[in-house]
């Protein structure tokens, strides 16, 4: 059921912007108010926090449908849920449970805020530093690529208190828009080009003691924590992408004719299309099943990093191959084929690069045979 609601909203109120927001470079504040009146922007939350308490799982099919139609919006649906919500709900206090959760199942939009200009994979080098005064912490510095931020009010910041204790003064906290989080500079770029992706200052950042998630020092915890199951929402975002590039391109071969025949009737059209629905079963099959570990509380660290890095292998071949399919039609905007050939080049990027997710894997590896 989830999955039909959200596949209509994806058509029916995404899919006739997608154009548009790509050339704009700009969400239409209609989609992420739609987002939040489908109930899709809560989906683990619980119900008497305005969620609608499902599982994992669920979350993977509607970032997975959405990415169909629009990755843009499947990965902002995909960050404030996966990430921004779970953190709140796993790390948060019965108290900012209560205040919090409700207002980002409403209206509220959330980023997540780890990366720095000078700290990417190396995320626990981070510079932004957090000093206790009196009842406030007050935060210094400045986060690089967060995605949402340019429409969001609700920031996690990941901020050292105590850099002589290296990763371990890494803390995390709760801060909104109106305490002064200044948008710097808003990104342009190659693929996902409507979700916003923005360098933010931290200038005397004032945030009430209470505003603290998890344990002062534990914030190091909570990233790694949570960035290992977000790379399943990563995973489902271009799995759905590649389906969607799949399946906009497909029934363009049987409709266009040469030497006589429908051009997906050649044995060397066959056999390419053939392949990428092999691709895409096995990106499916490893995504879900890292969604079903985890909804078990199995260990998943690995499937998931495997599901990320190999959905956006998938992603990235099944999308190039959708264009070639259509001969040069594939290559104007006008069919949206490319878009995906240009939004897929992100799954490699963001969330831990595939060289992380190899060597999170390797890790795995070693420890068993070593
Ligand atoms: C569109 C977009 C949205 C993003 N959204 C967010 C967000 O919402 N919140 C957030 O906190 N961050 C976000 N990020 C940041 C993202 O997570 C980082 O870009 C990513 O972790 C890589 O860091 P980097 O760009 O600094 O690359 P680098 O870490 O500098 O990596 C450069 C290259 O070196 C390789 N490399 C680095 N270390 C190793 C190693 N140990 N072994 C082998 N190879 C290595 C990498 O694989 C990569 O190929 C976003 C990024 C983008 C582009």
């Amino acid at each position: 059921m989830l999955r039909e609601t959200v596949q209509r909203f994806a058509q029916d109120v995404v899919g006739p912007k997608v154009r548009e927001m790509d050339e704009n470079e700009m969400m239409d504040p209609s989609i992420i108010k739609g987002l939040f009146e489908q109930g899709l922007m809560a989906i683990e939350t619980p119900g008497e926090l305005g969620g609608a308490e499902s599982s994992f799982t669920a979350a993977v099919i509607a970032i997975e449908e959405l990415a169909k139609v629009d990755p843009s919006v499947s990965v902002l649906c995909d960050v404030h849920n996966t990430l921004v919500n779970t953190v709140v709900r796993k790390y948060g206090t019965q108290e900012q449970k209560e205040k919090w959760l409700p207002k980002l199942a409403e209206s509220s939009l959330g980023s997540f805020c780890l990366s720095e200009p000078a700290s990417g994979s190396d995320a626990f080098a981070l510079q932004t530093r957090a000093k206790k005064e009196g009842s406030e912490w007050v935060i210094n510095g400045s986060k690089m690529w967060i995605t949402n931020s340019y429409e969001a009010d609700f920031f996690l910041i990941f901020a050292n208190v105590d850099p002589s204790k290296g990763y371990r003064g890494i803390t995390c906290f709760i801060a909104t828009k109106d305490m002064g989080v200044k948008i710097a500079k808003k990104e342009q770029k190659l693929g996902i080009r409507a979700s916003s992706t923005c360098s933010l200052n931290f200038d005397d950042l004032r945030v009430p003691e209470e505003n603290v998630l998890g344990e002062v020092g534990k914030g190091y915890k909570i990233a790694i924590e949570i960035l290992n199951e977000g790379r399943i929402g990563i995973a489902a975002q271009m799995l759905g992408l590649a389906q969607g590039a799949f399946d906009k391109s497909v029934p363009y071969t049987y409709e266009r004719k040469q030497f006589g025949q429908p051009v997906g009737t050649f044995q060397g059209m066959q056999f390419s299309i053939a392949d990428a629905a092999i691709q895409i079963e096995t990106a499916r099959l490893l995504t879900y099943n890292a969604a079903r570990l985890k909804d078990e509380g199995k260990p998943f660290t690995t499937e998931a990093a495997m599901a990320k890095y190999w959905s956006s292998v998938v992603a990235q071949k099944v999308a190039g191959s959708a264009i070639e399919w259509a001969g040069g039609v594939g290559f104007t905007r006008e069919t949206g084929i490319e878009k995906y050939w240009r939004d897929s080049k992100i799954g490699a990027i963001y969330e831990g690069t595939s060289n992380i997710q190899l060597q999170t894997i390797a890790k795995a590896v070693e420890k068993r045979f070593s």
